[in-house]
C-alpha cells in the first residue's frame, strides 16, 4: 500500500481579494488517533483541531514560526491542544482522549457536547525570535471550526470561514478527515463578503468531497465557485513531533536543581513522557545530577513545551 501523506493546497482569487486553502488531513488524524487511543468523539474533536491548526500554521510567514492553539471548554473533553509549524506539520493531544459519548440517533458525534459551548480558545504565535503573540477569546460554539474562524474575526479582524470534518465508517473506525479555509484579504469589501457568504451556503461536507475523490485543489474550487482561483502552492504535511532528549533536558530546567536531583524513582531513573507522541525518555541519576549542576551554574536554557516529569 502506498502511504499517502496529508496535503494542503493554497489558492488565491485572480482579483487578489480572497484566499482559500484545503487540506486532506486523513493521515494526520489517523496518526493522532493511533498515538492517543482516542474514542470516536475525541478523534473527531482533536482531529478537527489538528486539521484547522495545520492550515493556520501554514499561513505563518516566518520560516521558524509555530502556533499553539488550546481549546478549553467546560465539557468533559478537557483541554485540546495543537501545535502547528509554519510548514503545516502539526501535533497535539487531548486531556481526556478516552471520553465516551455515544452518537445521536442520526449517527452524529456530539463534539460540542464533549468540548462544551462555553470556554476559552487561546493562541500563542511564536515567531521563532522576539516576543510571542498571545491571544485569547471565548469559545464561539465548541464545534472547533466556528471557534477557529471566530478567533480570526475577533483577534485579527479578518473575516474567515473554516469547514472541518472527521469521518468514520459504519463500525466507527476512522475513515478520513479534511478541511477548508476561506479568508478575505485586506482589499476585499462588502461585495466579496456577500459573494463568499453565498458560496459557503452551498458547501458540501469536506469529508464527503474527499470520499467522492475530490483533490484538495478541486475542493477549493468547489467551495468558491464564484471566484476564479489560482494555485499558490501545494505541499505535504504530517503529524510530526520534534521531541528529543535535548528538549527534555531544557524542559526539565524549569524545575529547581533540588527537584531535578530527586526526580528518579526507585529504579534509579526519571521517566519523562512526551504528551504529543508518547515517546518515553529515561534519565539516570548521573544525568540528573549533571543537569542539576548545569542549572545551578545557569548553563541550561529553559523551555517548557508540554512536558511532564514523574
Ligand atoms: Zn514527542
Amino acid at each position: 500500500m502506498v502511504l499517502e501523506l496529508s496535503k494542503i493546497v493554497r489558492c488565491i482569487s485572480t482579483d487578489g481579494l480572497v484566499m482559500a486553502a484545503a487540506i486532506d488531513s486523513t493521515d494526520i488524524v489517523k496518526e493522532a488517533a493511533r498515538v492517543h487511543h482516542t474514542t470516536p468523539v475525541m478523534t473527531s474533536a482533536l482531529g478537527r483541531l489538528l486539521t484547522g491548526a495545520s492550515i493556520m500554521g501554514s499561513m505563518l510567514k516566518e520560516e521558524k514560526a509555530s502556533m499553539t492553539i488550546r481549546i478549553k471548554g467546560e465539557g468533559p473533553a478537557g483541554a485540546l491542544i495543537a501545535v502547528a509549524e509554519s510548514n503545516g506539520n502539526v501535533r497535539g493531544y487531548a486531556e481526556n482522549p478516552g471520553l465516551l459519548i455515544m452518537p445521536d440517533e442520526n449517527k452524529n458525534l456530539n463534539v460540542r457536547g464533549a468540548v462544551g459551548s462555553k470556554g476559552v480558545l487561546s493562541v500563542i504565535k511564536d515567531f521563532g525570535s522576539g516576543e510571542p503573540y498571545v491571544g485569547q477569546i471565548p469559545l464561539a460554539s465548541g464545534e472547533i471550526a466556528e471557534d477557529l474562524a471566530y478567533y480570526y474575526g475577533i483577534s485579527e479582524q479578518i473575516p474567515t470561514v473554516f469547514a472541518l470534518g472527521v469521518n468514520f465508517d459504519e463500525k466507527w473506525n476512522f475513515s478520513r478527515a479534511g478541511g477548508c479555509f476561506i479568508q478575505l484579504l485586506p482589499a476585499a469589501d462588502e461585495r466579496e463578503i456577500l459573494k463568499v457568504e453565498e458560496c459557503i451556503k452551498h458547501i458540501k461536507p469536506i469529508t464527503q468531497m474527499l470520499a467522492e475523490g475530490f483533490k484538495t485543489e478541486e475542493i477549493c474550487r468547489a467551495v468558491l465557485p464564484d471566484f476564479e482561483l489560482e494555485v499558490l502552492d501545494e505541499f505535504e504535511v504530517e503529524y510530526h513531533c520534534p521531541c528529543s532528549l535535548d528538549r527534555v533536558y531544557r524542559s526539565l530546567a524549569t524545575l529547581s536543581s533540588e527537584d531535578i536531583e530527586t526526580l528518579a524513582g526507585e529504579d534509579g531513573y526519571a521517566e519523562v513522557c512526551c504528551h504529543f507522541c508518547d515517546a518515553v525518555y529515561n534519565i539516570n541519576q548521573e544525568e540528573l545530577n549533571a543537569l542539576a549542576e548545569a542549572k545551578r551554574n545557569e548553563k541550561l536554557k529553559v523551555t517548557n513545551d508540554g512536558w511532564n516529569a514523574d
